[in-house]
Protein backbone atom coordinates (compact mmCIF):
# COMPACT_ATOMS: atom_id res chain seq x y z
CA UNK A 1 0.00 0.00 0.00
CA UNK A 2 1.23 3.42 -0.77
CA UNK A 3 1.79 5.48 2.37
CA UNK A 4 2.01 9.72 2.83
CA UNK A 5 5.62 9.14 2.76
CA UNK A 6 5.50 7.36 -0.66
CA UNK A 7 4.04 10.72 -2.24
CA UNK A 8 5.46 13.76 -0.60
CA UNK A 9 8.17 15.96 -2.68
CA UNK A 10 11.41 16.33 -1.50
CA UNK A 11 11.73 19.22 1.36
CA UNK A 12 12.24 22.54 -0.10
CA UNK A 13 14.33 24.85 0.12
CA UNK A 14 12.50 28.13 -0.61
CA UNK A 15 9.38 27.90 1.47
CA UNK A 16 9.98 29.56 4.29
CA UNK A 17 10.07 33.73 5.10
CA UNK A 18 12.88 35.84 5.36
CA UNK A 19 13.76 36.54 8.60
CA UNK A 20 15.42 40.04 9.50
CA UNK A 21 18.38 39.78 8.85
CA UNK A 22 20.02 40.60 12.17
CA UNK A 23 17.79 37.67 13.22
CA UNK A 24 19.23 34.91 10.84
CA UNK A 25 21.93 33.45 13.06
CA UNK A 26 22.48 29.50 12.58
CA UNK A 27 22.40 27.49 15.50
CA UNK A 28 24.56 24.10 15.27
CA UNK A 29 20.67 22.73 15.98
CA UNK A 30 19.27 23.59 12.71
CA UNK A 31 22.01 23.57 10.49
CA UNK A 32 21.37 20.78 7.48
CA UNK A 33 18.13 20.55 8.39
CA UNK A 34 14.97 20.88 6.12
CA UNK A 35 14.24 24.54 5.45
CA UNK A 36 16.13 27.86 6.01
CA UNK A 37 17.52 28.47 9.40
CA UNK A 38 15.37 29.80 12.22
CA UNK A 39 16.52 31.49 15.06
CA UNK A 40 15.83 29.07 18.10
CA UNK A 41 15.26 33.36 19.94
CA UNK A 42 11.64 32.51 18.28
CA UNK A 43 8.97 30.65 19.32
CA UNK A 44 8.55 29.16 15.82
CA UNK A 45 12.56 28.33 15.91
CA UNK A 46 11.57 26.29 19.20
CA UNK A 47 9.15 24.45 17.82
CA UNK A 48 11.48 23.92 14.51
CA UNK A 49 14.56 22.52 16.54
CA UNK A 50 12.12 19.86 18.17
CA UNK A 51 10.52 18.68 14.87
CA UNK A 52 13.86 18.38 13.34
CA UNK A 53 15.60 16.56 16.56
CA UNK A 54 12.99 14.32 16.20
CA UNK A 55 13.28 13.73 12.71
CA UNK A 56 9.32 14.72 12.11
CA UNK A 57 7.87 16.20 9.53
CA UNK A 58 6.11 19.58 9.28
CA UNK A 59 4.92 19.81 5.80
CA UNK A 60 1.97 22.53 5.69
CA UNK A 61 -0.54 19.50 5.53
CA UNK A 62 0.53 17.85 8.79
CA UNK A 63 -0.36 18.09 12.07
CA UNK A 64 2.63 19.84 14.77
CA UNK A 65 0.55 19.37 18.23
CA UNK A 66 2.48 17.12 19.27
CA UNK A 67 5.95 19.22 19.21
CA UNK A 68 4.13 22.43 20.99
CA UNK A 69 4.67 23.36 24.70
CA UNK A 70 2.36 24.41 27.37
CA UNK A 71 1.64 28.30 26.29
CA UNK A 72 3.21 28.05 23.06
CA UNK A 73 0.27 28.65 20.86
CA UNK A 74 0.11 31.91 22.28
CA UNK A 75 3.49 32.86 21.70
CA UNK A 76 3.96 31.49 18.58
CA UNK A 77 0.49 33.54 17.86
CA UNK A 78 2.09 36.81 18.36
CA UNK A 79 4.52 36.00 16.33
CA UNK A 80 2.75 35.40 13.49
CA UNK A 81 0.88 38.59 14.20
CA UNK A 82 4.17 40.47 13.66
CA UNK A 83 4.92 38.59 10.85
CA UNK A 84 1.79 39.66 8.95
CA UNK A 85 2.28 43.15 10.18
CA UNK A 86 5.35 42.96 7.88
CA UNK A 87 3.43 41.10 5.31
CA UNK A 88 1.01 44.09 5.43
CA UNK A 89 3.75 46.99 5.34
CA UNK A 90 5.82 45.08 2.69
CA UNK A 91 2.45 45.46 0.38
CA UNK A 92 2.60 49.33 0.90
CA UNK A 93 -0.61 49.18 3.09
CA UNK A 94 -0.09 52.50 5.86
CA UNK A 95 -1.93 50.10 8.88
CA UNK A 96 -0.73 52.67 11.08
CA UNK A 97 -3.75 54.85 9.84
CA UNK A 98 -5.67 52.61 7.84
CA UNK A 99 -8.54 51.89 10.15
CA UNK A 100 -9.67 48.71 7.85
CA UNK A 101 -6.13 47.33 8.77
CA UNK A 102 -5.59 48.57 11.70
CA UNK A 103 -6.08 44.84 13.22
CA UNK A 104 -6.24 42.66 9.68
CA UNK A 105 -2.70 41.27 11.71
CA UNK A 106 -3.90 40.30 14.83
CA UNK A 107 -7.23 38.73 12.79
CA UNK A 108 -5.18 36.62 10.38
CA UNK A 109 -3.06 35.10 12.51
CA UNK A 110 -5.99 33.65 15.13
CA UNK A 111 -7.61 32.53 11.59
CA UNK A 112 -4.74 30.41 10.49
CA UNK A 113 -3.68 29.16 14.02
CA UNK A 114 -6.93 28.19 15.65
CA UNK A 115 -9.43 28.03 12.38
CA UNK A 116 -8.56 28.01 8.79
CA UNK A 117 -5.10 25.89 10.14
CA UNK A 118 -6.33 24.41 13.24
CA UNK A 119 -5.67 21.01 12.22
CA UNK A 120 -1.72 21.52 12.08
CA UNK A 121 -1.58 22.76 15.78
CA UNK A 122 -4.48 21.31 17.32
CA UNK A 123 -4.72 17.84 18.54
CA UNK A 124 -6.97 15.42 16.82
CA UNK A 125 -10.19 15.78 18.49
CA UNK A 126 -11.32 12.85 20.81
CA UNK A 127 -13.51 9.90 18.75
CA UNK A 128 -14.05 7.12 20.77
CA UNK A 129 -14.05 3.53 18.88
CA UNK A 130 -16.22 0.79 19.77
CA UNK A 131 -15.84 -3.32 19.44
CA UNK A 132 -18.25 -4.23 16.43
CA UNK A 133 -20.10 -6.86 18.84
CA UNK A 134 -22.87 -7.33 16.24
CA UNK A 135 -19.77 -8.38 13.40
CA UNK A 136 -21.72 -5.54 10.81
CA UNK A 137 -20.08 -6.02 7.60
CA UNK A 138 -22.55 -3.85 5.10
CA UNK A 139 -20.98 -0.84 3.52
CA UNK A 140 -22.32 2.43 4.55
CA UNK A 141 -21.58 5.75 3.29
CA UNK A 142 -21.28 9.26 4.90
CA UNK A 143 -21.69 12.38 3.18
CA UNK A 144 -21.76 14.88 1.72
CA UNK A 145 -19.24 16.25 4.59
CA UNK A 146 -18.73 19.92 3.90
CA UNK A 147 -14.71 20.14 2.55
CA UNK A 148 -13.08 23.38 3.85
CA UNK A 149 -9.41 23.66 3.42
CA UNK A 150 -6.64 26.02 1.55
CA UNK A 151 -4.62 25.28 -1.21
CA UNK A 152 -0.51 25.31 0.30
CA UNK A 153 0.60 26.62 -3.05
CA UNK A 154 -1.65 30.18 -2.58
CA UNK A 155 -2.81 29.64 0.55
CA UNK A 156 -6.82 30.58 -0.53
CA UNK A 157 -9.75 28.56 0.07
CA UNK A 158 -10.32 24.95 -1.63
CA UNK A 159 -14.61 24.24 -0.81
CA UNK A 160 -16.31 21.07 -1.63
CA UNK A 161 -17.63 17.80 -0.03
CA UNK A 162 -16.42 14.36 0.77
CA UNK A 163 -17.92 11.31 0.88
CA UNK A 164 -16.84 8.30 3.05
CA UNK A 165 -17.56 4.79 2.49
CA UNK A 166 -16.75 2.20 5.13
CA UNK A 167 -17.01 -1.88 5.41
CA UNK A 168 -16.54 -1.81 8.99
CA UNK A 169 -13.77 -4.14 10.71
CA UNK A 170 -13.31 -4.71 14.41
CA UNK A 171 -14.12 -1.48 15.34
CA UNK A 172 -16.72 1.19 14.87
CA UNK A 173 -17.41 4.73 15.75
CA UNK A 174 -20.05 7.09 15.42
CA UNK A 175 -21.46 8.84 12.02
CA UNK A 176 -20.43 12.11 13.08
CA UNK A 177 -17.10 11.25 14.08
CA UNK A 178 -15.97 11.17 10.47
CA UNK A 179 -16.88 14.67 10.15
CA UNK A 180 -14.75 16.04 12.95
CA UNK A 181 -11.69 13.94 11.58
CA UNK A 182 -12.60 15.56 8.38
CA UNK A 183 -12.73 18.49 9.27
CA UNK A 184 -9.42 18.94 11.54
CA UNK A 185 -7.73 17.18 8.49
CA UNK A 186 -9.00 19.70 5.98
CA UNK A 187 -7.82 22.46 8.18
CA UNK A 188 -4.19 22.74 6.81
CA UNK A 189 -2.82 23.92 3.62
CA UNK A 190 -3.62 20.87 1.23
CA UNK A 191 -3.04 19.97 -2.07
CA UNK A 192 -5.95 17.50 -2.72
CA UNK A 193 -4.43 14.52 -3.92
CA UNK A 194 -2.57 14.35 -1.06
CA UNK A 195 -5.97 15.60 1.26
CA UNK A 196 -7.86 12.39 0.91
CA UNK A 197 -4.64 10.11 1.49
CA UNK A 198 -4.18 11.66 5.07
CA UNK A 199 -7.67 11.91 5.87
CA UNK A 200 -7.73 8.02 5.05
CA UNK A 201 -4.76 7.18 7.07
CA UNK A 202 -6.30 8.91 9.84
CA UNK A 203 -9.38 6.84 9.38
CA UNK A 204 -8.19 3.53 9.17
CA UNK A 205 -5.96 4.35 12.69
CA UNK A 206 -9.25 4.83 14.21
CA UNK A 207 -11.52 2.24 13.38
CA UNK A 208 -9.29 -0.34 11.40
CA UNK A 209 -12.43 -1.03 8.58
CA UNK A 210 -12.12 -4.28 6.09
CA UNK A 211 -13.05 -1.31 3.41
CA UNK A 212 -12.39 2.14 2.96
CA UNK A 213 -13.75 4.43 -0.05
CA UNK A 214 -12.98 8.46 0.15
CA UNK A 215 -14.54 10.45 -3.04
CA UNK A 216 -13.37 14.55 -2.82
CA UNK A 217 -14.91 16.75 -4.63
CA UNK A 218 -13.67 20.43 -4.65
CA UNK A 219 -13.84 23.91 -6.27
CA UNK A 220 -10.48 25.74 -6.05
CA UNK A 221 -10.13 29.14 -5.39
CA UNK A 222 -6.61 29.27 -7.04
CA UNK A 223 -8.37 28.25 -10.27
CA UNK A 224 -11.61 30.30 -9.51
CA UNK A 225 -10.38 33.86 -7.98
CA UNK A 226 -6.91 34.02 -9.86
CA UNK A 227 -4.76 32.15 -12.41
CA UNK A 228 -7.34 30.54 -15.23
CA UNK A 229 -10.17 31.81 -13.49
CA UNK A 230 -12.40 29.34 -14.52
CA UNK A 231 -15.50 29.54 -11.97
CA UNK A 232 -17.07 26.26 -12.77
CA UNK A 233 -14.44 23.96 -12.65
CA UNK A 234 -13.78 21.38 -9.91
CA UNK A 235 -11.42 18.57 -8.93
CA UNK A 236 -12.81 15.02 -8.23
CA UNK A 237 -10.13 12.33 -6.55
CA UNK A 238 -10.54 8.65 -4.94
CA UNK A 239 -9.05 6.60 -2.48
CA UNK A 240 -10.67 3.33 -1.72
CA UNK A 241 -8.84 0.23 0.02
CA UNK A 242 -9.11 -3.19 1.68
CA UNK A 243 -12.19 -4.69 0.31
CA UNK A 244 -13.24 -1.69 -2.13
CA UNK A 245 -10.04 -1.82 -3.59
CA UNK A 246 -9.98 -5.66 -4.10
CA UNK A 247 -13.94 -6.87 -4.64
CA UNK A 248 -15.01 -5.01 -7.45
CA UNK A 249 -18.38 -5.64 -6.66
CA UNK A 250 -18.01 -3.80 -3.23
CA UNK A 251 -15.74 -1.25 -5.06
CA UNK A 252 -19.16 -1.44 -7.27
CA UNK A 253 -21.47 -0.31 -4.23
CA UNK A 254 -19.62 1.98 -2.78
CA UNK A 255 -19.80 4.44 -5.46
CA UNK A 256 -23.25 3.27 -6.87
CA UNK A 257 -24.22 4.70 -2.43
CA UNK A 258 -21.94 7.83 -3.15
CA UNK A 259 -23.24 8.62 -6.64
CA UNK A 260 -26.91 8.36 -4.67
CA UNK A 261 -26.10 10.91 -2.00
CA UNK A 262 -24.71 13.25 -4.20
CA UNK A 263 -27.77 13.08 -6.48
CA UNK A 264 -29.67 14.22 -3.46
CA UNK A 265 -27.08 17.53 -2.96
ZN1 LIG B 1 -3.40 27.11 -5.44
Amino acid sequence: MMTLDDLKPMPSLEADFDVAPALQQVSPDNVGGTGSPVPASTTSGRIRQRLQAARASFFANDNIAAYLEEGELEALQNEVVQQVRGLLKALVIDIDHDHNTAETAERVAKMYLHEVFKGRYHPQPKVASFPNVRELDEIYTVGPITVRSACSHHLVPILGHCWIGIQPGERVIGLSKFSRVADWVFSRPHIQEEAVIILADEIEALCKPRGLGIVLKAQHYCMKWRGVKEPQASMVNSVVRGSFRSNVSMKKEFFDLIRQQESLL
